[in-house]
């Protein structure tokens, strides 16, 4: 008996194509990697990924919020960890004393973080965040300088980074990373001139790292790359990097039903001649989307979804695969035969991209690994 045997619906992740494509990014950009694992590993189980892309030698994990800093160390996951979103000062004691690095954007943090690592018994290891176009978190060049200098004079902190994140790297012709490159170099060129230049300087996430060579300082920080997906379907990953993540389910139950049968919550669908309808248990309350048009891939053959998905479970037609039965497996994501559903084309279809397919995989979908 397999393990998956019993399961509604799961996600399939295959550990070697993570490790892959962690070493493939390290030997393309010839720099350390962060492997970026926020919103639990972008939906591939957060522990997982971040032992299998320090493994495949990445030298850093980086997450959002000190919460999945925390969560990594209770599980005795010990490699360096950077909280890349803000860490409220109350929060800081518990993350310094847990050895997450923690990133630092404004004035009021400096005395913050001091006071945290006393109270922690531990030197703080800090990156200074630089707004330069992004505008979302970070400090202006010039209070980022101050920041620097502060930091670097603080007795219980250790300024180890100094970081500034692209708007626009997924479109390689636009000259706005190009303008945040020139205004980052500026102020490292300050910071370096006063002697004050930290261990590892970085900006590039995937689409950078892939595109832009100039933009790989001392550590790129993938995330969409490492999961073997790409940042934008404009720009494809390399041929030897490899998308990590299947989803399947088992059909629960196949009916025919005769003609002009409504399927499903509002009858917006009725089938039009004697048809075979499969009930898949996945739905909406999983991370699969209730709007028109879906498909999924059963005996290697595009079904189509047919009446509104529910919260837990979506009809197909079987009209078109007839040898199906109860049990038979149902790919919603990857490959099955010749035919493979990725979660650009489920972006596409949703009105949305494949960064957000994949991180509203719901907790409740076990993660099975290979
Ligand atoms: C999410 C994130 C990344 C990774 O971005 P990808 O496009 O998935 O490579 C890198 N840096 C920061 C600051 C991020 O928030």
């Amino acid at each position: 008996m397999n393990h998956t045997d019993g399961f509604s619906n799961w996600l399939v992740i295959d550990k070697s194509a993570i490790a892959n494509n962690v070493e493939r990014m390290r030997a393309l950009t010839g720099v350390r990697v962060m492997a970026v694992i926020k919103a639990n590993g972008y939906g591939h189980g957060i522990l997982e990924v971040a032992r299998t892309s320090v493994d495949a030698g990445a030298v850093y994990c980086g997450v959002a919020r000190v919460e999945e800093a925390l969560e990594l160390r209770r599980q005795n996951f010990e490699a360096p960890i950077l909280v890349l979103g803000n860490t409220p000062a109350e929060k800081m004691g518990e993350a310094v004393g847990n050895r997450t690095s923690l990133t630092i954007f404004k004035p009021a943090h400096v005395d913050a973080v001091e006071s945290a690592a006393v109270s922690a018994g531990r030197d703080a290891v800090v990156h200074v965040k630089v707004d330069t176009g992004m505008s979302r978190l970070g400090a202006k060049p010039e209070v980022a300088y101050d920041l620097v200098r502060r930091l670097h004079d603080a007795p219980h902190v250790q300024l180890e980074g100094v970081f500034t994140h692209f708007a626009k790297a997924d479109e390689p012709q636009d000259p706005t990373t190009e303008q945040q490159e020139a205004q980052f170099l500026d102020l490292m060129s300050e910071i370096e001139a006063a002697g004050l230049r930290p261990p590892i300087v970085h900006a590039a996430n995937s689409a950078a790292a892939l595109s832009r060579p100039s933009s790989r300082f001392d550590m790129v920080r993938p995330g969409m790359a490492i999961y073997g997906l790409c940042p934008d379907v404009k720009m494809p990953l390399p041929d030897d990097f490899r998308p990590a993540l299947r989803w399947k389910a088992r059909l629960s139950f196949i009916q025919r039903l005769e003609a002009g049968r409504g399927i499903s919550y509002g009858h917006v669908y009725k089938t039009k001649t004697e048809e075979t309808i499969g009930v898949v248990p996945v739905g909406y309350g999983d991370g699969y989307r209730r709007v028109p048009g879906n498909e999924v891939l059963i005996h290697g053959e595009r079904v189509p979804v047919v009446g509104r998905v529910s919260m837990d479970q979506l009809m197909v037609s079987l009209d078109d695969v007839p040898d199906t039965l109860i049990g038979d497996e149902v790919v919603l994501i990857g490959q099955q035969g010749d035919e493979c559903i990725s979660p650009e084309e489920l972006g596409e279809r949703w009105g949305t991209f494949n960064y957000e397919v994949i991180c509203g995989l719901s907790a409740r979908v076990p993660r099975s690994y290979r």
